[in-house]
Parts: structure tokens; sequence; C-alpha cells
């Protein structure tokens, strides 16, 4: 068997938990913690402010080739990761739930993935990290030491997201935000290429009763045996 790669990985559906315990548990560990959500946004909100049409395979390359992404640590302990675009700082231009959306249409084309997946592969050659999306145990880290898949009850994701929004002072319709937790889940795990899906050798954690210190603990347990 190929060898392991001192990499953690944590996949799941929107609104999961998945920031909050991938930073907590990167800084038990000393990792790095790796956003890849983030990338997907910031890639979202250049195609929109460019009008990029997302069919045109053309125009879409020419976009990436002249994209920067950089993310950077977030201001506050338990804060989002911060993203550059080209230098501008977007960190809260990606975090609302229409780049959420648009974040998932543009994750299905193929030059998009192959272009992160690839910048995700070169930071986990830099060190140790904690990588959290929706690929990361199955596509971008097959030899990741560590993976792990959680999921939780549809309404329990939108409600989580909820409060997550209005704690940053964002304005919730809670029964379009269940629409489009909904949404972006099928399209996540009915895409073709590097669809939302458990990695077969990922630990399952059901968090819809758990709350992050319980989740967080079980993980670690995990890790540090
Ligand atoms: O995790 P976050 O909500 O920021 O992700 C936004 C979208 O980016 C997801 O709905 C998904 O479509 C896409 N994504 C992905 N692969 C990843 C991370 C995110 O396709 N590894």
């Amino acid at each position: 068997m190929s060898e392991k790669q001192e990499i953690v990985t944590i996949d799941g559906p929107s609104g999961v938990g998945k920031s909050t315990l991938s930073r907590r548990v990167a800084a038990v560990l000393g990792y790095t913690y790796l956003d890849t959500g983030a990338m997907y946004r910031a890639v979202a909100l250049f195609f929109k402010r460019r009008q990029i049409d997302l069919e045109d395979d053309q125009a879409v390359r020419s976009a990436l080739s002249a994209l920067n992404i950089r993310l950077f640590p977030p201001a506050k302990e338990d804060g989002d990761v911060g993203v550059l675009v080209n230098g501008e700082d977007v960190s809260h231009a990606v975090r609302t739930p229409e780049l959420g959306m648009l974040a998932s249409r543009v994750s299905a084309i193929p030059a998009v993935r192959a272009r992160l997946t690839a910048m995700q592969q070169a930071i986990g050659r830099c060190g140790k990290i904690v990588a959290e999306g929706r690929d990361t145990g199955t596509v971008v880290f097959p030899a990741a030491a560590w993976k792990f898949y959680l999921d939780a009850d549809p309404r329990e994701r939108a409600r989580r997201r909820e409060a997550q929004l209005r704690a940053a002072g964002q304005e919730v319709d809670a029964e379009e935000l269940l629409r489009q937790t909904l949404k972006r889940d099928r399209d996540d795990q009915e895409r073709t290429l590097a669809p939302l899906k458990k990695a077969s050798d990922a630990t399952s954690i059901d968090t819809t009763c758990l709350d992050i210190e319980a989740v967080c603990a079980t993980i670690l347990e995990r890790i540090q045996g």
C-alpha cells in the first residue's frame, strides 16, 4: 500500500460543522487549515464579476488563467479563512448564500476542478494540513492518513447555517436557506466530477445531535489514538 500523507480530510455537505471542526482540529494538532470551499467561492465571485458564461469553455479557461487566489488566516480565532482574489480582500463577499450556490455551479466545471485540485495538492505537499471540502478524502488527498465524513439532518444543517449567517450580520430567510441547502446537496452529490461522497476509508460521524466539542473529541481521539 502507498505511504499515507500526514493530512486530515473532513468532508461533508454544507452546514454540517466542517469549518469550525477543521479549524479546531488544526489548531490542536498544529496543522495548517485548508478551506477548499473558500477557493470555489473565490472562483465563483471572480466569474460573476467578469460575467463569464459558465458554458463557454474558452472563456472559463482564459478567466482562470487571469485568476490568483490566496487564503490567509482568519482575523478572529473562530472566524472564516480570509480570501484574496488578485490581491483584493474578498473575505466577506464570498461568504453569502448566493456565492455558495454559485460556487456549487462553478465547481462542476472540469477546468475549475483541475486548477483548484492542483493548488490544493501543492499546499498539501508543503506541510501537515487539515483539509475540508467535498472531495478532499476521495480525490484531492486519497492517501491522507485520517479521513472523516460528517453528515447531519438537512433541517439542522440549515438551522446552523442560519445562526452562522445571522451572527455575521446577514439577513436570512430560513425556508429559502433550507431549499438552497437541499439543492446544493443534491447538485454536489449528483455531479459526475468529484461528487460529494464518503471515501471508502473515511470515518462517518452523524453530527445532528452532537455539539462541536463532542465531534472534535471523537476526531482527535481517532487521530491521536
Ligand atoms: O464549503 P462551502 O460551502 O464553502 O463550499 C461551497 C461550494 O463549493 C460547495 O457547495 C461545493 O459545490 C463546492 N466545493 C467543492 N469541492 C470542495 C469544496 C467545495 O465542490 N472540495
